[in-house]
């Protein structure tokens, strides 16, 4: 380990020119700590976003490589912005994209994961006392094509270099103050955790609490980096520590309650009950890169002898689905395939609750005391998940914040909107 700091800066820490130069302050108290410093970027504001709308505008169905292509450019936009705010304060900085250093990644477009990252020309730089700006998000592979990493992708880039160069630690820097214990827009009570583990916070970021991209988390984990999320506009505020669960002191059952609107519930009816055919199934959507997240069987119907199959995946992944199980319909010989898309999976999450009986039992009958009705249920040793009805969503959550017991005393600080449900 060496005595090396990885920030990184989300979209609204960059968004404008003003934010920019503020985000170089920051950059500079922790190199004034005596840490030299990395430093990587998200795209601008909404920058990826627009620039996703403007190739739809102009293609309904723009080919993957040509989206990487455009999405990489808006963090490339933000690593030279920064960089000169950076050289104007009198500063040495320079800026690198994925290409110059040698992010390399597999051969996948929009989602791609990191293989290796390679450190020479980053070391080099160090040691000419450079700050360095790195634009996240993106990547290049052995041949050369630049990818991305998938939706908020840069999370993952600065875990991954902090990891690759040894640093004390991973800080991202973002709007909000740190991890909450559920979306403070919705129960505006809603306590900051100091600390978190990492198997709590990945459950968390595949429940949809949309601090950090899961991928991160992972990779923290694999590499034992210490991950700070914490405020760019009150830097004062340390934020809350990812860590390991062996260094923490859990004291309650659940940590977090987290709501996911982006999926989608599939349910393929009356598959034959055959060996080998939940694998065709799921074989043909994983070849896709279309990742499912619950999945229920139902019991084999004795005349038909035919099963239903029910799953749920990303809305993102929607259109190619489809279009994977219109052939695996006819493959299998099985019957409609039905979506919804009117659902949100409500989850809980603590490490707090192995070996704790009863936490299940109180979720399920928290729901349905307020009369929401559970479509499927999934577990995990530290997550309990349940898919029900959209509009149910927000009072489920405010629901088990309460019966947990997470709320403090305090009113979070409610930043944005919360999104349509
Ligand atoms: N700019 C990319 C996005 O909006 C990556 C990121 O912000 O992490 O998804
Ligand atoms: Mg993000």
């Amino acid at each position: 380990m060496r005595n090396l700091v990885v920030q990184k800066f989300g979209g609204t820490s960059v968004a404008d020119t003003d934010k920019i130069k503020n985000v170089a302050d920051v950059i500079l108290k922790e190199k004034a700590n005596g840490n030299d410093v990395v430093v990587v970027v998200s795209a601008m504001g909404h920058t990826t976003d627009h620039l996703v709308k403007l190739a739809h505008e102009i293609n309904p169905n723009p080919s993957a490589r040509e989206l990487d292509m455009l999405m990489s450019t808006g963090e490339c936009v933000s690593m030279s912005l920064l960089t000169m705010a950076l050289q104007a304060k009198g500063h040495k900085a320079i800026s690198f994209n994925a290409a110059q250093i040698g992010i390399i990644t597999e051969n996948v477009h929009t989602k791609a994961r990191i293989i290796d990252i390679k450190t020479d020309k980053l070391n080099e730089s160090l040691s000419e006392g450079n700050i360095i700006v790195i634009a996240g998000f993106q990547g290049v592979t052995e041949e050369g094509e630049i990818t991305t990493l998938g939706r908020g992708g840069s999370d993952t880039s600065a875990v991954a270099i902090a990891s690759a160069l040894d640093a004390k630690r991973c800080d991202i820097y973002t709007d909000v103050e740190g991890v909450y214990t559920t979306d403070p827009r919705v129960v505006p009570n809603a306590s900051r955790l100091d600390e978190i583990s990492y198997d709590e916070m990945l459950e968390l970021a595949h429940a949809g609490a949309n601090v950090l991209h899961p991928r991160s988390v992972e990779t923290a984990k694999q590499y034992s980096m210490p991950l700070r999320v914490r405020s760019t506009f009150k830097n004062e505020n340390m934020g809350t520590l990812i860590l390991g669960v062996e260094d923490m002191e859990i004291n309650k059952p659940v940590a977090g309650v987290a709501a996911d609107l982006s999926q989608v519930r599939v349910v393929v009816c009356d598959i034959p009950d055959t060996p080998g055919e939940a694998a065709t199934l799921f074989s043909a959507l994983a070849k896709e890169n279309i990742s499912v997240d619950m999945i229920i069987q139902s019991y084999a119907r004795k005349v038909s002898k035919t099963n239903d199959i029910a799953f749920t995946i990303n809305k993102e992944d929607f259109d190619k689905a489809k279009e994977v199980l219109e052939v695996v319909q006819k493959q299998l010989n099985a019957g409609e395939v039905s979506y919804n898309d009117n659902i949100a999976k409500i989850s809980i999450i603590g490490a707090g609750m192995i070996d704790r009986p009863g936490i299940a039992s109180t979720m399920f009958k928290t729901l349905a005391d307020n009369g929401i009705n559970i479509r499927m249920i999934s577990t995990s040793e530290i997550k309990i998940s349940c898919l029900i009805n959209k509009e149910d969503a927000q009072r489920a959550v405010k629901a088990l914040h309460e019966v947990f017991n997470l709320g403090s005393d305090e009113i979070a600080e409610v930043k944005g909107t919360l999104p349509d449900v």
